[in-house]
C-alpha cells in the first residue's frame, strides 16, 4: 500500500507552520497534525513578546518588581537560553529586547541611533540581569527595563513540541517546519534514506545554495533577507550583537544543525553573529552540531556556502 502524505499548515508566531506527515491512516494523520499545530498556537500565545496578554509579557512587565512563577515549559526554555548564552559567549541573548526596540524605533524614524541611545539600551541587556530559581520556577530581573525577546528561539521550541505531539500519536515519519526557518525531520522520508532540506540562496531566494540531509535532527537558518531594514541606503540585519549593540554584519545566512530544534534555532542566530572562525571553534567540541554559513563577499560570483562540523 502506498503511504499517505498529508500537509497541514497554520499561521503562528508570525509565520506559516507546516507539518508534512506520512503514514497509512489519513484521518489519524490529520488528527495528529492538528493536535501538534494546536500546541504550536498555545506556545505562541504564551511566549510572544508582542501579545500583551502572553505569559512572557507578564514576566517582562513584573519581573523587576518581584520573582514571577512561570509555567515549567517557559522556565525550561529560559534555562536553555541561558545555557546557549553562556556557550556562545553572549552572542545569543534573549534579553536583547531593549536593543531590538531601540533599532525598531530608529528604523521608523529613518535614522541611526546615537551611541548614547545604544548604550542606554545595552545597559539593560545581558542574561546576568535575569535570575532563574530552578526550585521555585521563578524569574526575576535585577532592574526595570529588562525585556526578554524569544524571537530567536521560540519557533524551535514550538517545532520540538509539535514533533513530540506527533510521536504521541504514533507518527513515524514527518517533517515539521516554521516557515522553513526551522525544520525538524522525524525519521526518514517515505521513499528515501533521509529528508533532504534546501538552504535558500541569500541573494536569489527562489534558488538553493546548498542541500542538507537530515534524519531525527533539526536545521535552522537565519538570513539577512528576513526582516532586514535600510537606514540611509545601508542594509541592517534584524539580528543584533548584544555585546556591541549593533546589527550583526559579515554573514548573509547562517544555518545550524543539531538534535533539537530549540538548539538549532538559537544557534543559527548565534552563528550569524559569530561568523566562520568562532562557529568552527564552537562545532569542534560538539560533534552533534553543524553549520552552513554564507559569508558576505564583494563580488556575488564568489558567494559560497561553508560547511562546518557535522554538516561537512
Ligand atoms: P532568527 O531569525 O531565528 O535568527 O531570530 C531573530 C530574532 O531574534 C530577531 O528578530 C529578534 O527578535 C531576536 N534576536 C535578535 N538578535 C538576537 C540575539 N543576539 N540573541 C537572541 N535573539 C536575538
Ligand atoms: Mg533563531
Amino acid at each position: 500500500m502506498k503511504p499517505v502524505v498529508l500537509r497541514v499548515s497554520r499561521e503562528a508566531m508570525g509565520t506559516q507552520f507546516q507539518i508534512i506527515v506520512c503514514g497509512d491512516n489519513e484521518r489519524e494523520l490529520e488528527r495528529a497534525a492538528n493536535d501538534a499545530l494546536d500546541e504550536v498556537q498555545r506556545l505562541d500565545r504564551q511566549m510572544s513578546a508582542y501579545r500583551r496578554d502572553s505569559e512572557l509579557s507578564f514576566v517582562n512587565t513584573h519581573a523587576a518588581e518581584r520573582p514571577i512563577t512561570v509555567d515549567p515549559n517557559l522556565f525550561r526554555l529560559l534555562e536553555s537560553a541561558a545555557r546557549i548564552w553562556e556557550a556562545t559567549e553572549g552572542a545569543f541573548d534573549v534579553t536583547v529586547g531593549p536593543l531590538v526596540d531601540c533599532w525598531r524605533t530608529f528604523r521608523t524614524l529613518g535614522r541611526l541611533p546615537s551611541q548614547t541611545d545604544i548604550e542606554r539600551a545595552r545597559a539593560l541587556v545581558g542574561m546576568s540581569h535575569v535570575q532563574l530559581d530552578a526550585r521555585r520556577k521563578t524569574v526575576s530581573f535585577d532592574r526595570p527595563g529588562v525585556k526578554i525577546d524569544l524571537g530567536g528561539i521560540a519557533k524551535g521550541l514550538a517545532v520540538d513540541h509539535a514533533v513530540e505531539a506527533l510521536c504521541t500519536w504514533g507518527v513515524k515519519s514527518a517533517l515539521v517546519h516554521a516557515g522553513w526557518s526551522t525544520v525538524y525531520a522525524l525519521n526518514r522520508a517515505p521513499d528515501a534514506t533521509e529528508w533532504r532540506v534546501g538552504i535558500r540562496h541569500p541573494c536569489h531566494l527562489e534558488q538553493r545554495i546548498d542541500v542538507v540531509s537530515i534524519s531525527d535532527e533539526a536545521l535552522s537558518t537565519s538570513g539577512n533577507y528576513e526582516r532586514s531594514f535600510h537606514i540611509g541606503g545601508v542594509a541592517y540585519s534584524h539580528i543584533i550583537d548584544p555585546r556591541t549593540g549593533w546589527p550583526a554584519r559579515g554573514i548573509l545566512s547562517a544555518s545550524a544543525l543539531s538534535a533539537a530544534a530549540v538548539d538549532s534555532d538559537a544557534l543559527s542566530t548565534a552563528f550569524f553573529i559569530m561568523g566562520v572562525e568562532k562557529t568552527k571553534k564552537y562545532c569542534d567540541t560538539r560533534p552533534n552540531v553543524g553549520a552552513v554559513l554564507v559569508p558576505a563577499v564583494d563580488d556575488e560570483a564568489d558567494l559560497k556556502a561553508v560547511r562546518i562540523g557535522r554538516a561537512q
